[in-house]
Parts: C-alpha cells; structure tokens; sequence
C-alpha cells in the first residue's frame, strides 16, 4: 500500500500513475471503512486500472456539538481491509495538509443543498463540497465514486462537478446493507444490540413508504406513516422521514422520479438512509 500524507507527495505518486496510462478511480472516505467503502472502490476497479483511496475526517463538516471527536477512527484496519481489497494508493492528510492555518475558502452548492440534511445540519454540505472540491482537485482522477447510502450528498456533489466544469466524472454506487437491511454506517458503530435492532426498521419503513407512493397514496399520508412507524419502532426523535422529488428533494411532481428519504436518531446517534420509489 503507498501511503500519501502530503500533497507533494500525492501530486508526485499520482503523476507516475498518470506517465503509465493508467485510468485512476478515487474515492475519497473519512475512515472506519466498511463493506460499503470497499464497494466503491471494487465498482470503480471494473473501469479504472488505479485506484485511490482518501481518509480524512473533515472537521468542517461537523457542528461544534456534533460528533467530530468521537468519530471512530481505525486506520491499521482500514488500511488492512483497502490492502485485502486489492487497493494500492490511500492518501491520509493530517488537517493542516488540507486546511492551514490561513484557509478562508468556503463553497456552497445553492439549492440542492438547502432541504433536508441542509435544514437539520446547515454547515454540512459547505464542509463537505469544500473538502470534496478541494480532495478532487488534488486527486485530479478520471472517475469519483461515492455512495447513494448519502443521497442528497451525491447530487451536491454532481452539482458542484458540474458547476465547477471539474474534469472527472462522479459516479454513484447502490447502497451496501447488511443481512437485516440496515446500510452500513460508519456511526453504526455506535448502536448497542437493542438500538441495532430499532435501527434496521429505518430501511423497511422506507420501502413502506416506497410502496405506498407506488399504490399513489397522497405524500402527507405516506410521511404520517413512516415517522409513526419510526417512533413506534423506538427512534427517539425524526428529523425528517418523506418523499421528494429525486433530482431537486424538493415536494415530488408526479411523471418524476421519486425517492424516500429519512434521517432520525436513537438516543445520540443520528441514522439516514433513503430508497428510490
Ligand atoms: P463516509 O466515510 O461515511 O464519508 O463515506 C465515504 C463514502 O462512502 C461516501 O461516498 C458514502 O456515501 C459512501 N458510503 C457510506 N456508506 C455506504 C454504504 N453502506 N454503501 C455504499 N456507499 C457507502
């Protein structure tokens, strides 16, 4: 495995890539990597001959009551699990490689990143399209994968490559679940078994829900639905639990796609998911 913790010395690695021929698949994570991570980076080896990895754990993205400190990081197994993998580059900046002490650049993708996630975390998404335009110019790779597991993430994400003209294409890639359903979180880490259990209802209320717009129930009452089955099931609190539209997440127009999306908490653990109607 070539570790980079430096630009320089991502720039110089990347380079010799580059002088091979070599297409180059990024997926840039921030660690305590699962199945899900590992998929993205197995799709992204069908069409790339190298691949890389980021691990880094963005303390822009995180309010200061969030769980930035807390966030587990387990890089020997990560690296363990990337190696097993058949991965071969993985950069690890420290903070100060990504934002010294004089940064003042902040993006902000409009729009699409108002609702939802946007409403409930309102610095998060210009944490994360400021690391991710910033990961991605720096990589400079022919492909970005990332997960649908963080769906309104991924179309911030096409908005700002979009927006920005950035040479490379971004590629979304299904969720990884588990055996009960439940999507691989990094946070899940953080459930007890009893939560654990509560916490696998979230993806059957969303096919619920799913289910119930197929059969053209009104939106008011298939939301009624899913946040009564989430607290029912033992979530302390819902932050949303609705159906958009699938490209603006804004109230969904009928003859488009659609998609279920829910975000809701078990004690100090907040879970999202979501499902394509
Ligand atoms: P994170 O480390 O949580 O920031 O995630 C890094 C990347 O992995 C993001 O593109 C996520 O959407 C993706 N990801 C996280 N969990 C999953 C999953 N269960 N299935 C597929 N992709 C995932």
């Amino acid at each position: 495995m070539i570790k980079f913790t430096t630009l320089a010395e991502l720039r110089a690695g990347i380079a010799t890539e580059r002088a091979k021929g070599k297409k180059i698949g990024f997926v840039p994570t921030m660690g305590a990597l699962h199945e899900g991570h590992i998929h993205l980076g197995t799709t992204a080896k069908k069409s790339c001959d190298s691949m890389i990895y980021s691990i880094f754990v963005n303390p822009l993205q995180f309010a200061p009551h969030e769980d930035f400190g807390r966030y587990p990081r387990t890089l020997d197994a990560d690296i363990a699990r990337l190696e097993a993998a058949g991965m071969t580059m993985v950069y690890i900046p420290p903070v100060e490689e990504i934002y010294p002490e004089d940064f003042r650049t902040l993006i902000h993708v409009d729009g699409i990143s108002g609702p939802l996630e946007g409403e409930f975390r309102p610095a998060f998404f210009d944490g994360v399209a400021t690391v991710v335009a910033k990961l991605l110019l720096q990589v400079l790779p022919d492909q970005a994968y990332f997960g649908e597991k963080d769906y309104q993430q991924l179309q911030v994400i096409k908005r700002l490559a979009g927006d920005l003209n950035l040479p490379m294409e971004i590629i979304g890639v299904p969720t990884v679940r588990d055996d009960n359903g439940l999507a691989l979180s990094s946070r899940n880490a953080y459930l007890s078994p009893e939560q654990y259990q509560v916490a696998c209802t979230l993806n059957r209320t969303l096919a619920g829900m799913a289910e119930l717009a197929r059969q053209g129930q009104s939106v008011a009452q298939i939301e009624a639905m899913g946040e009564k089955a989430l607290l029912d099931a033992g979530f302390t609190k819902v932050d949303y639990c609705t159906l958009r539209d699938a490209g603006t997440l804004q109230s969904p127009q009928t003859g488009r796609p659609q998609r279920v999306l829910a975000a809701a908490w078990l004690g100090t653990t907040r879970l999202i998911d979501n499902l394509a109607v």
